[in-house]
């Protein structure tokens, strides 16, 4: 059986509450129209979820990624949201990890762990997103693997996942996010082989070779399937998902045979 391509849109902290509802709206038609083929998460900013999520429930194939939660269900933590309320409001995922989170926000992979093992021991089902890359400065001292591997080496110690709990890995080399300079689909067919490797072992060698594993930095409609031919399993977008003519021509693409 063909797999269902997974493709995550990342908004970031853009766009307001109206032009939210209009790109979700645009898109709307292609992702019915390609929902056999592929899935669509939306991660807009905390205030546009629910926003999105009403539109969503026109179509199972689009569903709703928060970009961050915190590591407790409940308590004196102003500012922050748990992943409880996020699945309590529909969100199938939430990103974990992401690199901005770790530059600006200064994330350690200890927070990052406690974050997942707050996931994987609640009740209801939010799947984390855990996005792991190297920087600039790491690539250039051949570090790139051994960085990849220690993130995830960290995020995951200690998780243990029931047999309905999932997690998505999100390659995203940081010198390749924003930038318009991709890593090429060769490499991350490769790097995709190695991460599928690592947290298997990371749990125990037991039946999760079979992660699904995203790539993403810079990826655009004309470079976006080459990742899932090269192995991924489908692509987390930031700039180019951000507008309806690139974001519908990237469900098209994604989903060429
Ligand atoms: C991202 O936001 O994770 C990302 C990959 O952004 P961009 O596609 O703009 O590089």
């Amino acid at each position: 059986m063909k797999k269902n391509i997974f493709f995550i849109a990342n908004w970031k902290m853009n766009l307001s509450a109206q032009q939210t509802r209009a790109l979700t709206n645009g898109i709307m038609p292609t992702v019915k129209k390609y929902g056999n083929l592929m899935t669509l998460a939306i991660a807009p900013s905390f205030p546009m979820l629910q926003d999105v999520l009403n539109i969503s429930r026109r179509s199972v194939r689009m569903q709703v990624c928060a970009q961050d939660c915190f590591w407790e269900q409940s308590g004196a933590y102003t500012g922050e949201v748990s992943p409880d309320m996020l699945a309590e409001m529909g969100c199938t995922h939430v990103l974990i990890g992401h690199s901005e989170r770790r530059i600006y926000l200064h994330e350690t992979d200890a927070m990052i762990q406690k974050k997942l093992a707050c996931i994987f021991a609640m009740k209801k089902n939010i799947i984390p997103v855990l996005c792991v890359g190297e920087t600039t400065r790491q690539k250039k001292a051949g570090r790139s693997e051994e960085i990849i591997h220690a993130q995830l080496t960290a995020a995951l110690a200690g998780i243990t996942l029931k047999s309905s709990q999932k997690l998505v890995i999100a390659y995203e080399p940081v010198w390749a996010i924003g930038s318009g300079i991709p890593m090429t689909p060769d490499e991350f067919g490769a790097c995709a082989v190695r991460i599928r490797g690592y947290v298997s072992r990371a749990f125990g060698g037991q039946g999760r070779a079979d992660s699904v594993v995203l790539y993403g930095g810079s990826v655009t409609p004309e470079t976006a399937r080459a990742y899932v031919s090269a192995g991924g399993d489908g692509v987390l977008v930031g700039g180019a998902s951000q507008r309806i003519d690139s974001c519908t021509a990237l469900i098209r693409t994604l989903c060429m045979k």
